[in-house]
């Protein structure tokens, strides 16, 4: 099962996904994860995605396109795989849909987790204080609310035409969503596992 988690920043999708991916059994791509891991490497890339991440923008689609691609097509990611933090523009979601569909794949879910703002402003804070993330300071996080509003949110429509957006509660403790979330899945799974 090939899933797409579209969310604000502090709603909870690291946590989230990674209880979720020990529950399915399959990979978790995260693509904030991936680009801290490719700066921490020094990988040369093309363009000063350091930069980009610590200003809270996107980085270019055509980068953030091959990447998530190059690891999809890798045979841990056969049985399926939970993708955190991409597509974040709809550019990225149709060349993700396009390459998929010359494999004979698809999307088949997309999440979305639904949380008051002031709750993921107060999360991201705190997140600060423990981690200490770079973009996390109150400047960056309105950035990328903002981005997140004007770019990554129209793919809620794109994905509720397609009938695979499924929207969760994302408000109470990390239990309680991870409940909800479990329950769209299992729903999902009674009724589409027959068809395959
Ligand atoms: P995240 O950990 O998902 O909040 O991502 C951290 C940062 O990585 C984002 O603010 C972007 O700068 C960059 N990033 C992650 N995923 C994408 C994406 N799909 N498209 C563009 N930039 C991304």
């Amino acid at each position: 099962m090939l899933i797409v988690l579209l969310s604000p920043p502090g709603s909870g999708k690291g946590t989230q996904s990674r209880r979720l991916v020990g529950r399915l059994k399959i990979p978790h791509l995260s693509t904030g994860d991936m680009l801290r891991e490719a700066i921490r490497q020094k990988t040369k890339m093309d363009h000063d995605v350091a930069d980009i991440i610590r200003n809270g923008q996107l980085v270019p689609d055509d980068l953030m396109v091959d990447l998530v691609d190059f690891r999809l097509r890798a045979d841990d990611c056969g049985q399926g795989c939970l993708v955190d933090g991409f597509p974040r523009t709809l550019p990225q979601a149709q060349e993700l849909d396009r390459r998929l569909a010359g494999r004979g794949r698809q999307v088949d879910l997309a999440l979305e987790l639904r949380v008051e703002r002031e709750e993921l402003i107060r999360r991201l804070l705190a997140r600060s204080e423990l981690e200490g993330r770079e973009d996390d300071g109150r400047e960056t996080i309105d950035r990328r609310m903002e981005i997140y509003r004007s770019q990554t949110s129209p793919l809620l429509d794109y994905y509720r035409r397609q009938e695979k957006l499924f929207s969760i509660d994302g408000m109470g403790s990390a239990d309680e969503v991870f409940a909800r979330i479990c329950q769209v899945i299992d729903e999902y799974n009674a009724t589409h596992r027959s068809d395959d």
